[in-house]
Order: structure tokens, then sequence, then C-alpha cells
């Protein structure tokens, strides 16, 4: 992509809306824009880093299982009458009517919605596990949107649904989802730590919240500290493995951790006093199994292997992609900017022509830009004839995790100088070295 022909709109200066640094350095490298209250237009560079954050978390869902679909935002009323959430809810819920006076509702949750399409198709246990999910927007009325699409009014969501014949059954749908969040959070370049949760409206009886420690977090916390250093479910993970992901779940529970919610303060002082991590967090997903709450109040039954009727067990899982594309950047940034990790930065390298209009100059970023572009890699090239101070700021604002500078006294010698964003280390090399450092 050529700077010079995309859509980064740069802010200058500091936004006096944003009180946190995540909300502050999304407005200003042009991530994000306001439309009303709580409600946001992802502009091109911001798109690009929720595209590959949502990929992710797609593709640890499909390793666990659960199969992707799509439902609308919008639902009928109806729907939510008959589990009785429709009153229930609150003034977090959109209510709308169409033209033919239809009470209609944009989706806060999906639970109804997921529960009728299972029980208008699948009858016996056969077709059990199932699990279904999606990635969509939601809208909550939310009392106080608060630091940019942290706690917005329309946002992302993933959220997938369990379906089982017997408790035991959605146990393990559950420790699916389980590990796959912990697998989730660490490819996103986040620790987040699994704690107990309280089910809230949804109701049931066994929650987690997964909850990263961040000062600037919502959610007041307290855990063991050992759970920073616990190692995070492998590739190798056999989801079919009963036991196996029991394992992965009793580990991950065996220490203290809880939201202030749920927070039992003997149980915490009976964790060595220098164990003890009270802090701030931000929730980024949030787990629940419920039992038959919604297939009793709306019908969903399958046939057992007993030949009689039972009403299966649920469970959901919701991960918030909007809300993490700023959790990532209050775990990641500096004075200058977001350092994105390599697995969501909005481009992989960014090429740096400090003198545009310099034949020399130009020829060089042009080779570099077509090799690196040919080799697969997302590479912004900053072609515009910006002073080289302001594109060495660009360039750490949007935190690409690798600039490759071009300027003339180098470019005279075959070279081009390496920055790592994250260390800030320099190294100048010849260009092919440069190419090939990328290629191979
Ligand atoms: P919170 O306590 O922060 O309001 P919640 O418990 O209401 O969250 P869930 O209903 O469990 O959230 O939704 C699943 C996930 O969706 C959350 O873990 C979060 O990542 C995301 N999410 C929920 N509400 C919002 C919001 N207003 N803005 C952005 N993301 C949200
Ligand atoms: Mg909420």
């Amino acid at each position: 992509m050529r700077l010079s022909r995309y859509f980064m709109p740069i802010l200058k200066e500091n936004p006096k809306e944003a009180e946190i640094v995540s909300h502050r350095l999304m407005l200003r490298a042009g991530m994000i824009r306001q439309q009303s209250q709580g409600i946001y237009s992802w502009l091109p560079l911001g798109k690009r880093v929720l595209d590959k954050v949502n990929a992710i978390i797609r593709d640890e869902q499909n390793r666990a299982g659960a199969i992707e679909l799509s439902m609308p935002t919008l639902q009928s009323a109806e729907l939510w009458q008959e589990s009785g959430r429709y009153d229930a809810y609150g003034k977090e819920m959109l209510r709308i009517k169409d033209r033919q006076d239809r009470p209609m509702l944009y989706g806060p949750t999906n639970e109804e919605m997921v529960t009728d399409i299972f029980r208008s198709s699948v009858k016996s246990y056969k077709d059990l596990p199932l699990n279904l999910y999606h990635i969509q927007l939601k809208f909550r009325d939310e009392i106080r949107p608060r630091f940019g699409t942290m706690r917005s009014r329309e946002f992302m969501m993933k959220d997938a649904y369990s379906f089982d014949l017997t408790r035991e059954g959605a146990e393990h749908s559950y420790n699916k989802m389980f590990a796959a969040y912990l697998r989730t959070f660490e490819r996103l370049g986040l620790r987040a730590i699994p704690m107990r949760a309280d089910t809230g409206p949804i109701g049931g009886n066994l929650s987690h919240e997964f909850i990263i420690l961040a000062d600037t977090g919502e959610s007041e916390v307290f855990c063991h500290k050992d759970f920073v250093g616990f190692d995070i479910p492998d590739e190798r993970t056999d989801f079919d493995s009963v036991e196996g992901l029991q394992a992965i779940f009793e580990k991950w529970t065996s220490l203290y951790a809880a939201t202030s919610e749920m927070h039992d303060e003997a149980a915490f002082n009976a964790v060595p006093e220098s164990d003890r991590l009270s802090a701030r967090g931000i929730e980024v997903g949030h787990i629940f199994y419920f039992g038959t709450k919604y297939s009793e109040t709306m019908g969903a039954k399958v046939q057992g292997p007993d030949g009689k009727e039972h009403f299966v067990h649920m469970g959901s899982y919701g991960i918030g992609p909007t809300r993490l594309v700023p959790a990532i950047i209050e775990a990641s940034h500096d004075d200058n900017g977001i350092i994105w990790p390599a697995s969501v930065a909005p481009f992989d390298i960014v090429v740096i022509n400090m003198k545009a209009g310099d034949q020399a100059c130009d020829d060089t970023c042009e080779l570099v830009y077509a090799a690196l572009t040919k080799a697969g890699k997302d590479v912004l090239y900053d072609d515009t004839d910006d002073r080289a101070g302001t594109k060495f700021a660009t360039a750490d604002l949007i935190g690409v995790p690798v600039q490759v500078i071009a300027g003339p006294r180098a470019v005279a010698n075959g070279e081009v100088e390496v920055k790592d964003r994250k260390t800030g280390a320099r190294e100048t090399m010849t260009i092919e070295a440069a190419i090939n450092r990328f290629v191979a």
C-alpha cells in the first residue's frame, strides 16, 4: 500500500476527549472515528487490525470444533418474549418498530436466536455436541459508553453457543472454549487470566471472565501472581480429549482468581502475601454454562439414546474484538505510539522514503516494496513528500513492527536502515540483505 494513495487521517494534536492511552492513540493513528455517542467507524488502518484479530479468533474457534454461521443484528421481539428476557433486559436493549408496527430489537446477544435455529432442525442426540458461533455487531445502550471502542454502544462480539445432551458433555464443551480462549489471547500477544465470575442476567452456575491486567481496566481483580507465568495449551492440544481438557481447566483454576463481584477476602488472604496480586483488569472474554435455562423456556429438545426427549444443556462464550484492539494497545505502547504484536499489526513492514523525488531513494524503495510485497508481506510504503521527521513520527505512532528506512546517504552505498519498532534497535545493511531478512 502506498501511503500517498491510502486513507490514514493522522492527528497531530492529542484529542482532548480521550481519557486513556489506547483511545488517544487509536484516534491519533486514524484507526477509528466516533459517529455518535459510543458508535464508531473503523477507518482503514483500524479495520486491518480488527480483521487480523478476528482471523485469530476464528482460527481458534474452528480448531476447537466450533462452526461459524452468521445471524442478523436485528431480531424480532417475539423470541425474547418466549425466553422472558424481553422485559427483563431493561434499558440496554435498543427497541425499534418496523413499518408494520412490529416490535424489533438490535441484538445485544444471541441466545434466543441460536436456540431457535437449533430447535428448528436438531432432533437427535446423534447430532450433538454442536457449537455454533458468529462474529457480529451487537448493540447495548450502555449507560456510560467510554474509552473509545473499549466500552461502546455498538460493538463486535464473537459469540459461540454450545449444545449437549448432558451436563458432563456441556462441561467438556465449556473446557474446549476455555482452552481455545487461552490460546486466542496468547496469539494476540496478551496474557489473559480466567477468573471466577458472576453469571448475571444470563444465569447459570459455571462462569469465567478472561481478564487482562491493566491499570486503566474497569474491573477490580484479585489473583495469585503465578498465573502470569503459566503455560498456554499448545497447538497439539487434543480438543476431543475429555481428560486432557479437564486437566487444563483444573490447572488454570487451581489458584485464586476472582473479580470484585465474586471476591472472597478470606480465601484471598490464605494466599501468601507475596503471591497476591490485586490489580485492575479489562474483561475481554466471558464464558458461561447455563444448563437448560433457554432450552426449557424455548422448547429445545433432542431424543436421547433412551428414546426419550431431553432438554439440551447449553453454554455461551463471548469475546469482544472491538474491545481487544484497545486492550492490546493498553498492554503494548510507549511514548511514541503503538507497538503492535506481529500477529495483529496492520502492516508487517513500513518502507520509509526519506527523500521522495530523489531518484536513488525512489528506486531503492520501489525495489524493496516490490520484493517484500511479492514475498507476501503486508507492506506500507511511505512515498509521500512529508519531512523525514514527520514520517518517522508517523511510523512510530502506527506501530508497524519493522521500519525499512531509505535515506540518500545510505542509499548511495547501496544500503538501507532496518529499525525494530519495539526495541528501537537500528541496523544498517545492504538492500539485498534487508530484503532477504524478511523473504527467507
Ligand atoms: P461488561 O461487564 O464489560 O459490560 P459483559 O459482561 O456485559 O461485559 P458479555 O455479555 O459477557 O459482556 O459479552 C462478551 C464480551 O463482549 C465481553 O467480554 C467484552 O469483551 C465484549 N463487550 C461487552 N460489552 C461491550 C461493550 N459495551 N463494548 C465493547 N465490548 C463489549
Ligand atoms: Mg455489560
